[in-house]
């Protein structure tokens, strides 16, 4: 084997970085490796200037008028239309709106409709894999059990055994794309082509894919999708979530959440709902306006690159992780969960050791900042607008230094968010 790349090698590799001037449209307190990406991005620095517009021009100056003449109105779709290339998805198509628990319900409420009032009608099952990220399960089983007449949610256990699952009964197979946990990216064409091919229709969630890895909605058929703008697309925390209703499905897109902001004509008052044309009806109620305006400033950043180029640095960055971790760190009980095939890999890296929370702990003390997941998984997110080859060097010099001097306290209390 090779010798690893060493701190000036990496160094040389970020002065060829064609994203490298990309970090400072991000403001990053000093002496912290940012590392949690995947899970709350980073503050792009026009969002303070973007607030405080919101808040004390459009608010407080012009009050309800801006509505219509500061756009808030249209927001969810204007946003959503700027995100679209991001996803393969084409204008008219997405909403930036509500969470990624409540567009899922919508999606997969959607998608049941569709099956039951069509040659699927007998079909009850929703698939998914028990790996998958608790709040899709939950959501899924929150319908399931709410629609009852036999509808339910079946587990699978491993990715081999998702093609056997989507079987005669299987309705909806509901899927996140790049796993919370492991990293592991599924092939989302493959998995939908073989879904449909069964009668199945496909909802994908795109959580830890958006910003993060290339996606095409469109190439790969997919039906319905829905993911966070708050991890890779630097929306900021709470920000609102995006649904993808294709143009071909939106005519018959219907689910229970039929509030007013979906209605044809929401300002006529009319006593009983009629939904309005094209991705409007994906809509609920009033727009979280401040956070939605904050998701235009992570969306901006995307204008100087493009998915391409900021797939290659996260392979990048993942490569060197994983080999400097296991070059520099052997020895130590660490074992890779990611997988190791590029294609099969999203933006974030995870290995397992017997005291991951504590181990995670000591690297926060020393400001690595990554996380922890059950069972035993320390996770480390590489946002290529903002990460450098020097950050993974350093990273993994400190957790080297964290293991070798067993600088941890296997006792650290659990905050309420690992
Ligand atoms: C982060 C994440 C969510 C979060 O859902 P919210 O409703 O926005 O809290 C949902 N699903 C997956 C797969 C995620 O990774």
């Amino acid at each position: 084997m090779s010798a690893p790349p060493t701190r000036e090698a990496c160094l040389a590799r970020d002065a060829h970085d064609p994203l490298r001037a990309l970090r400072e449209r991000f403001d990053l307190p000093e002496g912290v490796i940012y590392l949690d990406g995947n899970s709350l991005g980073a503050r792009p620095r026009a969002a303070l200037a973007r607030a405080q517009e919101v808040v004390a021009r459009e608010w407080g100056q012009d009050l309800i008028k801006s509505w219509n003449s500061a756009g808030w109105f249209d927001m969810p779709k204007r946003l959503g239309d700027r995100l679209a290339p991001l996803l393969g998805a084409r204008a008219g198509e997405v909403a930036v709106t509500d969470t990624t628990s409540l567009n899922l319900f919508k999606a997969l409420a959607a998608a049941i409709h569709l099956q039951a009032h069509g040659p699927g009608a007998a079909r009850r099952v929703i698939v998914t894999e028990r790996s998958n990220f608790p709040t899709d399960i939950y959501m899924a089983e929150g319908l399931a059990g709410w629609l009852e007449r036999g509808y339910s949610v079946r587990l699978v256990d491993s990715v081999e055994e998702i093609p056997a699952a989507v079987d005669g009964d299987c309705a909806v197979l509901m899927l996140t794309h790049v796993n919370y946990r492991s990293g592991h990216q599924h092939d989302m064409a493959a998995l939908t082509r073989h879904a449909h091919a069964q009668g199945a229709l496909v909802v994908w969630d795109l959580a830890h894919s958006a910003g993060a890895v290339p996606l095409d909605l469109h190439a790969a058929e997919a039906d319905f999708a829905v993911g966070c703008t708050y991890k890779y697309l630097n929306g900021g925390p709470g920000a609102p979530a995006f649904i993808w209703v294709p143009e071909r499905h939106q005519a018959r897109f219907s689910h229970p959440l039929s509030g007013w902001w979906g209605h044809a004509a929401p300002f006529a008052m009319a006593p009983s709902f009629s939904p309005c044309g094209g991705i409007g009806r994906a809509l609920c109620g009033t727009q979280p306006v401040v956070s939605l305006a904050l998701v235009e400033c992570g969306l901006d950043v995307f204008d100087d690159t493009d998915m391409e180029a900021v797939r290659a640095k996260s392979l990048a960055l993942t490569d060197l992780f994983i080999e400097l971790v296991e070059s520099r760190c052997a020895g130590h009980p660490l074992t890779l969960v990611t997988p190791r095939a590029h294609a099969r890999r999203g933006s974030h890296v995870s290995f397992t050791h017997p005291h991951g929370y504590a181990v995670m702990q000591a690297l926060i003390g020393r400001g690595v900042i990554g996380d922890y997941r059950e069972p035993e998984i320390m996770r480390f997110g590489f946002t290529p607008l903002y990460t450098s080859h020097a950050d993974v060097w350093d990273a993994v010099a400190i957790l080297k230094d964290i293991l070798d001097s067993k600088a941890y306290d296997v006792k650290a209390a659990r905050s309420a968010v690992t």
